[in-house]
């Protein structure tokens, strides 16, 4: 049975950490797998990454899907991505408003790339190379960040960018 896990949030050192890479096979991970796929879905979350659950390895879960915190999000199956990296940008930057289960109630405006070609190994150890573009392109670059210790408040340019969540589903509903 999965467990839904604690997130750990902004002021937790683990989250300022650089996760370490994951050696494969690794059968003791399954379980936490699941887990971070079922308390992602617990918090309406998108994306989540085991650093958030005082994992810190090079693990995170894209669970793109609509919910009342994301309402636009599009639908895929949540894909569990190990040692992911980054091989190839668009250099097309977008702004768009981020928000993260680590940082509660609170939503900014980040530039990400577009269209990103990365690469990850699954849970069974094969590598897989594709093309993500947009909101899923994006949460891989969040949480891709989330293993090197950085949170998405670093990367709002514009102080004056960062607002409540109340205020940006207010903007996300117009
Ligand atoms: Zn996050």
């Amino acid at each position: 049975m999965s467990k839904i896990l604690q997130i750990s949030e902004i002021g937790s050192p683990i989250l300022r950490q650089r996760a370490s890479s994951i050696d494969l096979p690794a059968p003791q991970i399954d379980g936490l797998i699941a887990d971070l796929i079922a308390t992602a879905d617990a918090a309406n979350g998108v994306g989540i990454a085991a650093p958030q659950v005082a994992s810190s390895i090079r693990l995170f879960i894209v669970a793109s899907r609509p919910s009342p915190r994301y309402p636009h999000a599009p639908t895929m199956a949540p894909t569990a991505m190990i040692n992911p990296e980054i091989v190839d940008r668009s250099g097309e930057l977008v702004s768009g408003w981020e928000g993260c289960l680590s940082v509660p109630g609170v939503r900014g405006l980040v530039l990400r790339d577009r269209t990103i070609e990365v690469r990850y190994l699954t849970q069974h150890g094969d590598l897989v190379q594709q093309e993500l573009t947009g909101f899923v392109a994006r949460i891989f670059q969040h949480e891709l960040d989330h293993l090197d210790g950085i949170l998405f408040p670093d990367r709002v340019a514009n102080p004056t960018e960062l607002i409540t969540e109340a205020e940006y589903l207010k903007i996300a509903f117009d």
